[in-house]
């Protein structure tokens, strides 16, 4: 194959990417923007395999049916709900692989003559090298934490200990000077292995402080750090569509932590060191304390309210996601259309347990991409709702968000349904959601609780309302 071919590969597979992040900004076209991205990385895949003759058709062969097999059983096999711990365990090996293409060129040039090897010193390319080790091996074992603590192989709670952040500074201190050290000898595989060494056990102190709640924000941060590593190896190998491609993960996933800390109302600093986790975890009083008495009510109750209801937003949260409710979800907003009921979802940014979680499950379920209002556009509709039905939600509907300077979640901006004429919370019970605190809006005198697993609840009041 040809320079030319090759760059105008490159090129091609470029293009691709950028067209895919481009659609998988809206719902609409997120599918074909996948297929585009995706398009895009095999033809980079198979440019560079033709390119660089590194090993023969069998091992291309063998390599992509085995990591075919793996992926589609991950992927068949993962349930909705663990989808942010798989992009944690991806985002790992992406940042392996990284430092170990940046560590397998290091290697290699010290078969150069030491006059081509010193001449290195101070290069792009050696600079290159060490940024996408360090980031890369960062990468690697932050993610195994993240991925240990939402699959729960580990607690979840925030560990610290003192003099944590001085501890870390130092290590800071201590790899920028390896990191200079190594870009100004690359003979020095020493200094190079001490780097590996201290970047992963850095990759564990950096997120072991971080608390489960706060793991997507650390997921989409590291799949950023995964992206630099990427285009730190693209410049250490001259590959620009490596370079390109990286720049695009690690840019929109900067991009998509800020929307997150934004939506939650707190800084990435705060994020990071903030050790979230072990207040929620240590707040028992936040968790429980005196509110009053919650109202039960049943499917059948609910119908009567509905039968005088003109309009209604669904508020779907993370036990929509547990329940796999949203077929059913789609069925009572058909029913509740047969009725004359105008029915609308209200889409919190950080409804579930990753970004677009709901976008994607009631997608999957067809119900209408107009129906999905976002917070800012869906919250001066509330007083005029007739019913605001919240489908295990919790954090994203808590008003002490919006009242209480002492809540752990104070400032987060919030769907305002207690301004809704009647509030239904389906959930299974009392227990409060993942910022682990209690909710008053369950005690309020217009909210209405009925409990039971979603899909079930829905169900029922399906059938409540058809026969109403
Ligand atoms: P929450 O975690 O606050 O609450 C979910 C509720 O669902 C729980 O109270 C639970 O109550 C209920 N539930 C669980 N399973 C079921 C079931 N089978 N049937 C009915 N109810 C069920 O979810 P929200 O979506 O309101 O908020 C998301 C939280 O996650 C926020 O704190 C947000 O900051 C955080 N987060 C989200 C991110 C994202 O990208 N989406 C990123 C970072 C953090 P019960 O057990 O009683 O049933």
């Amino acid at each position: 194959m040809s320079e030319t071919t090759i760059q105008i590969a490159y090129l091609v597979a470029s293009t691709l990417f950028i067209l895919g992040l481009r659609n998988l900004s809206s719902p609409k076209s997120a599918t074909l923007g996948n297929a585009l991205a995706a398009s895009g990385m095999f033809v980079a895949v198979l440019a560079t395999l033709l390119a660089q003759g590194v090993v023969g058709w069998p091992t291309i062969l063998a390599g992509v049916v085995v990591g075919s097999a793996i992926g589609a059983v991950l992927a068949l096999r993962i349930e909705m709900t663990a989808m942010p711990q798989m992009v944690a365990l991806l985002n790992g090996f992406g940042g392996a692989a990284s430092a170990l293409v940046a560590g397998a060129e290091l290697v290699r040039a010290q078969g150069l003559d030491p006059a081509t090897l010193a001449e290195m010193g101070g290069s792009i390319k050696a600079s290159a090298i060490v940024l996408g080790t360090l980031i890369g091996a960062v990468t690697l074992t932050g993610s195994l934490v993240a991925f240990a603590k939402l699959q729960e192989l580990v607690g979840g709670a925030a560990v610290t200990y003192p003099l944590q952040r001085t501890v870390n500074g130092a290590i800071a201190v201590a790899v920028v000077v390896l990191c200079v050290m190594i870009a100004i000898d690359p003979s020095r595989m020493d200094l190079y292995a001490a780097l590996a060494a201290v970047a992963l056990v850095f990759g564990v102190l950096l997120v072991i402080p971080i608390g489960g709640a706060d793991m997507p924000v650390v997921i989409s941060l590291l799949n950023s750090y995964s992206g630099i590593a990427a285009m730190a190896t693209g410049f250490v190998l001259s590959n620009a569509s490596l370079v390109i491609a990286g720049a695009l993960v690690g840019a929109s996933g900067l991009f998509l932590t800020k929307i997150m800390c934004d939506a939650m109302n707190r800084s990435l600093s705060n994020v990071l060191f903030g050790a979230f986790g072990a207040q929620a975890d240590d707040g028992g009083a936040a968790a429980g304390g005196d509110q009053g008495t919650a109202k039960a009510y049943t499917p059948e109750d609910a119908a009567v309210i509905f039968s005088n209801a003109s309009s209604c937003i669904i508020v779907p949260g993370y036990g929509m996601a547990v329940a796999q409710a949203q077929h059913a979800v789609a069925e009572l907003t058909e029913v509740l259309e047969s009725k004359g009921i105008k029915v609308s979802f209200a889409i919190h940014p950080v409804a579930g347990r990753m970004p677009g979680h709901m976008n994607v499950l009631l997608a999957e379920a067809d119900v209408a991409y107009e129906r999905l209002i976002e917070m800012d556009e869906i919250n001066p509709q509330f007083p005029e709702t007739d019913v605001a039905l919240v489908l295990g939600a919790n954090d994203v509907v808590n008003p002490s968000a919006r009242a209480d300077t002492s809540s752990p979640i104070y400032g987060m901006p919030i769907l305002d349904v207690d301004y809704a004429t009647n509030v239904f919370v389906i959930k299974r019970s009392m227990n409060p959601g993942f910022a682990g605190i209690q909710n008053p809006l369950f005690f309020h005198d217009n909210t209405m609780m009925i409990f039971g697993d979603a899909k079930q609840v829905v169900l029922s009041l399906v059938e409540a309302v058809k026969n109403y």
